[in-house]
């Protein structure tokens, strides 16, 4: 059901007895590509949004928040990121945030599905703005073999910027994986990863995703909620992981001063994001 004769694009949350639905102007693209099935619509007032598999990636109107929030919490609590990798995010939103910092001198995004990337160039282009910088890196492969190939010790920051943990992506919320991206990382590296829903998801996803970094051997594990008008409940979240590196405390300074515009984050945002929900610390076991 999700595309009603109405004109309304709806993903219905079938589990949940809830759905969201976007008032569309018009079907721009429909196309099935190795991995997946994507579609663009036009939006009376989100922008363009990107579906794949019957499920809302992003709009033009909204993905600033995620864009952002996967990516500055990390870059602002790594002492120095200089090597920044994106697993997914062929929408290149992630990789455009990363390469804002003026410190990172190489980004790579790592995506299994080209035709995301084509697709976002057509039709999100302000995301792929970033994209002819020099630093800007894209390798088109699926980042559960690339991560267990890569050089160890060679990256400050891996951002996972995966769709849910289903299909192409199931094994990117994985122990195996965790182990080749803490093998990855230099010392103080940080990983963060998309995870779902804390209202969904804190006693699921987000609960083994914060147990298999730690038999990954990542030490400190943090969930950061942030919202997320478009994805189900309208909450989202990213997990940080890092080996020892205390993740409640960041860059603050840096943070304040940051020499780029965002339109959500800021250094109060990523304090306040740091807090974590009472039902989360009963969910996840904390203290
Ligand atoms: N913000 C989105 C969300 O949370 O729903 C995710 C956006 S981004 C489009 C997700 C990307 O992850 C997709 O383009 C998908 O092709 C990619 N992906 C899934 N599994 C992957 C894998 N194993 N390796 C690399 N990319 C993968």
């Amino acid at each position: 059901m999700n595309n009603l004769p109405s004109g309304w694009f709806t993903e219905e949350f079938q589990n949940e007895g809830t759905a969201f639905s976007l008032k569309i102007k018009e079907k721009l693209h429909d196309e099935k590509s190795e991995y997946q099935h994507i579609e663009i619509y036009s939006t009376e007032t989100f922008g363009n949004l990107m579906v794949i598999d019957g499920c809302v990636m992003l709009t033009e109107r909204d993905n600033f928040l995620y864009h952002e929030m996967m990516t500055h919490p990390a870059l602002f609590t790594h002492a120095n990121p200089e090597k920044v990798v994106v697993i997914g995010g062929g929408d290149c939103g992630t990789l455009k945030e990363v390469l804002k910092h003026p410190g990172v001198k190489e980004a790579w995004q790592v995506e299994i599905d080209e035709l995301v990337t084509r697709m976002a160039e057509r039709y999100f282009p302000d995301l792929c703005s970033s994209n002819q910088d020099p630093r800007a890196n894209f390798f088109f492969g699926d980042g559960i073999k690339w991560m267990s190939d890569v050089v160890p010790g060679s990256i400050d920051v891996i951002i996972v910027d995966s769709t849910d943990p289903v299909g192409p992506a199931e094994g990117l919320f994985a122990v195996d994986f965790y182990r080749n991206c803490m093998l990855a990382l230099k010392e103080g590296g940080i990983l963060v990863q998309q995870s779902e829903s804390p209202l969904l998801h804190s006693k699921t996803i987000i609960k083994s995703v914060h147990q298999d970094m730690k038999k990954a051997g990542f030490d400190q594990v943090h969930t950061l909620p942030f919202p997320q008008p478009v994805y189900p409940t309208g909450w989202w979240s990213a997990t940080m992981a890092s080996k020892q590196k205390p993740l409640t405390c960041f860059r603050e300074e840096d943070a304040q001063q940051k020499p780029f515009v965002t339109q959500y984050y800021n250094k109060d945002i990523h304090r306040g994001a740091l807090a974590v929900p009472e039902f989360m610390k009963v969910d996840l076991d904390l203290d």
